[in-house]
């Protein structure tokens, strides 16, 4: 028995009244979104979303960037259920622990790059960069080089949104807005080749931008600076993949100066890349990696910090009690949810189907879109890409803000039943590690659909 339209349409309507006098959505602008109405998604299965009309979406951003496993799995409201009859809440601070939260740190380390076998547990991203910021700052306190303090980031960058997480990040809209970033944060340039490179090849552009972090740490003082933290590509900022001399050279940088690495793995942690941390993929050796996202698949809410034996060992050792924390670090029903979760990446070869199958397969579809003459560039690894749409393919001149082509793509889709996000004028995907053959064939047709509307639109202006 299906709902009339009607019945539907009044049930949207009242949902978005009281949306528009009640909730205050992040990263929103509120009066915009009161005047267009909210698109109230209902429910959801494998990589597809319903909304209250009865639409249905291919979801092309995995929610947000989170939900690897697909909607719908039932292990995992079964997993979750079954934690909370038994214990669905209890702390991890004064001298107590829990078996869904000691399995989980124990699967993460053997999952983890081998020299990192601790784990401190959040509740979200933005968490795990501030429990990254006090630890590496704890860390060398207890090393007595109380001064190295410095945080170097990336412009651009995103890292969450507390207080530290939008300090951290580079995000200039974000640090307009509550007088960020706090001090002891600085940024250097992000390694956007098509979007910066004026006129250097992809190899020389990504030395460059790789040697700024030698230039900041000698202009601050090595004895200054605590660490750098970076996304392995970034996410929000729109997809930016370093060029291939990006991480080697950031990796000679490293390993010349006595200073922590972050690697922000929210996003790539969990299979995006076709390993399961970025780190593995890019051959890094980070001494923390954030986590959270693909953790649980988004089913609950949970993150934390992988910690590298030469910081655990302090902080375990030598700090004393360390005066950090949250209530639900360790949630025993996040925990759960994060086992099942793993469980099923590792029961359905997810991460290998990524590496083998799914990415050479999806990438090689989104290189169609190239030919298109919006299209200055698709670029991606793993099941994360970004298309680039400019005025000029030669130049790569950009379309005027004001002309908000991103945003009609992104309607466009949306109208040819797919969720594709846009970054200004870059579209970006970052679909369940789930995705089949045909799905992205669909996806891919649905863009193209989508790109036609988007000509059509700026040849006509
Ligand atoms: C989403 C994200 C965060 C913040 O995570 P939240 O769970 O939203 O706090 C941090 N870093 C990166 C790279 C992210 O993509």
């Amino acid at each position: 028995m299906s709902t009339s339209l009607l019945t539907q349409q009044q049930q949207l309507a009242d949902l978005q009244a009281a949306d528009k006098q009640h909730f205050i959505h992040p990263f929103t602008d509120s009066k915009g979104l009161a005047e267009k109405g909210t698109r109230v998604i209902e429910r959801a299965q494998g990589v597809y979303l319903w909304d209250v009309m009865g639409h249905k979406l291919l979801d092309a951003m995995a929610g947000l960037w989170c939900v690897n496993v697909g909607y719908g799995r039932q292990s995992i409201v079964d997993a979750v259920a079954k934690q909370m009859q038994q214990l669905p809440f209890y702390n991890s601070f004064f001298q107590c622990s829990h078996p869904p939260a000691i399995e989980l740190a124990q699967k993460i380390a053997s999952l983890a790059p081998q020299h990192m076998n601790n784990v401190f547990f959040t509740g979200s991203g933005s968490e795990s960069n501030d429990t990254n910021l006090r630890m590496v700052r704890r860390y060398w306190d207890l090393k007595g080089k109380p001064n190295k303090k410095t945080i170097i980031s990336r412009v651009n960058a995103y890292h969450g949104s507390t207080v530290a997480g939008a300090s951290l990040g580079g995000m200039s809209g974000m640090h307009e807005q509550g007088d960020l970033p706090i001090p002891g944060i600085v940024h250097i340039a992000q390694p956007y080749w098509y979007a910066e490179s004026k006129g250097l090849s992809p190899d020389a552009f990504g030395l460059q931008a790789a040697q700024a972090l030698e230039a900041k740490i000698l202009e601050l003082g090595e004895d200054n600076v605590a660490a750098f933290i970076a996304e392995p590509f970034q996410g929000a900022g729109g997809v930016i993949i370093p060029p291939s001399t990006y991480w080697p050279e950031i990796k000679r940088i490293l390993a010349k100066y006595d200073i922590l690495f972050i690697l922000d793995e929210v996003i790539s942690g969990f299979g995006r890349t076709g390993k399961w941390f970025a780190a593995q993929y890019f051959d890094l050796q980070p001494d923390l990696i954030s986590i959270a996202k693909g953790m649980t698949s988004g089913y609950v809410p949970m993150g934390g910090v992988i910690v590298s034996d030469k910081v655990a060992n302090v902080i375990k050792q030598e700090c004393g009690e360390f005066t950090h924390g949250f209530t639900y670090s360790g949630h025993p029903v996040a925990a759960a949810a994060a086992l099942e979760n793993i469980r099923i990446i590792e029961q359905e070869k997810l991460v290998e189907r990524v590496a083998t199958d799914t990415s050479p397969y999806l990438q090689s579809a989104l290189q169609q879109l190239a030919e298109h003459p919006l299209v200055g560039e698709v670029r991606g690894i793993g099941l994360v890409a970004a298309i680039e749409l400019v005025k000029d393919k030669a130049t790569h001149q950009r379309f005027d803000s004001n002309m908000a082509v991103g945003m009609f793509c992104r309607d466009a889709c949306i109208h040819h039943g797919l969720v594709m996000r846009s970054v200004g004028d870059t579209m970006i995907i970052s679909p369940p590690l789930t995705i089949s053959h045909a799905e992205i064939d669909a996806l891919v047709a649905m863009a193209t659909q989508a790109l036609n509307d988007t000509y059509q639109y700026v040849q006509a202006k």
